[in-house]
């Protein structure tokens, strides 16, 4: 009888795995003619000044826009994509929208926003990195000093020593990057000190419930100023309430992004805001 149970659970077990499989499968498929079908889109979202309340600049998130199954989030299909590798085409793709986006901003007269990408991990190994974004740029014709690059903590400390070597091959293009999720990863000040960076991103977990949660408003205010003596802008996201904008405010915060001034939206959604040319903090 226990060799039945057996038997039993096995072709369960079978069945189900065989099910997950194919539906990978088929999510695979579809992913990778995505981009051909032009069901990936870029949203945008604001990176609000705190001294002006002005934009500064937007990071592009893609969405997938899946014919059966709606609005797909980053989160879904990014890992799949990596692990498939069209993580790359995909990368590619993001980037030269995004660019593309930020030229015709310029062209509508809106000269400072500068827009961040964000790179995963196999984009960021790729020999011919530096190259691909420098023609990105070229072939675009936005002018590198409008680009950010936004890498994360795990990703370039994975071998430090190359990765250094390829944050300065892009550096020297004249792009800016930044540090994402800075405080979830496990990079040390040793490094940072080395990094060329630009700016760091206070990963989003620390900034819920600031001012209430004693150790997140200690640890944003270590974040701020350590960011402040090594000369990068500190950004924070994930920003919702009033309470976390005057929390950042008074404590000399660069930047910020989150739903309180505006989740992510499509292209022309965006430059309609910049249009109405509003304060997004005090309107
Ligand atoms: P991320 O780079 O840390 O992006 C910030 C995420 O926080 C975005 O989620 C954004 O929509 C969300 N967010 C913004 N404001 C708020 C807020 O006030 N509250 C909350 N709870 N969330 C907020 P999204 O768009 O789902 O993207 C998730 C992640 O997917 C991104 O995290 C990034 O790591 C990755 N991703 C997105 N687009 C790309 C891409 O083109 N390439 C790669 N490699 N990764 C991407
Ligand atoms: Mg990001
Ligand atoms: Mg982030
Ligand atoms: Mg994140």
């Amino acid at each position: 009888q226990a060799k039945d149970v057996g038997k039993n659970t096995t072709r369960i077990f079978t069945r189900d795995l065989n099910t997950r499989i194919k539906r990978r499968m088929s999510l695979e498929e579809s992913l990778r003619n995505a981009i051909k079908n032009e069901e990936l889109e870029v949203y945008f979202q604001p990176k609000v000044d705190l001294r002006t309340g002005s934009m500064a600049g937007a990071e592009a998130l893609v969405r997938w826009n899946h014919p059966d199954k709606g609005l797909i989030g980053p989160d879904e299909f990014i890992p799949l994509a990596e692990e498939t590798g069209l993580i790359i085409p995909l990368g590619r793709w993001v980037l030269r929208n995004s660019c593309r986006t930020a030229k015709a901003w310029m062209n509508h007269g809106h000269q400072c926003m500068q827009i961040s990408v964000n790179l995963s991990p196999k984009q960021f190994t790729q020999k011919d990195l530096p190259q691909m974004v420098g023609n990105t740029l070229s072939d675009t014709g936005l002018p590198p000093y409008a680009l950010e690059l936004e890498l994360t903590e795990n990703m370039v400390m994975q071998n430090v020593d190359e990765a250094i070597n390829t944050m300065h091959r892009l550096s020297n293009l004249g792009i800016q990057l930044s540090l994402d999720d800075f405080g979830r990863g496990y990079s040390s000040l040793y490094y940072l000190k080395r990094f060329p960076m630009n700016e760091l991103k206070i990963d989003r977990s620390f900034v819920d419930d600031i001012p209430s949660d004693p150790d997140n408003a200690s640890i944003v205010n270590t974040i701020i100023s350590m960011g402040r003596s090594l000369n990068l802008r500190v950004v924070a996201e994930g920003v919702e309430t009033k309470e976390q904008l005057s929390f950042l405010k008074k404590n000399n915060c660069d930047q910020m992004q989150g739903y309180f001034f505006q989740a992510p939206i499509p292209a022309l959604d965006l430059l309609r805001l910049l249009q109405r040319g509003k304060s997004l903090i005090f309107s």
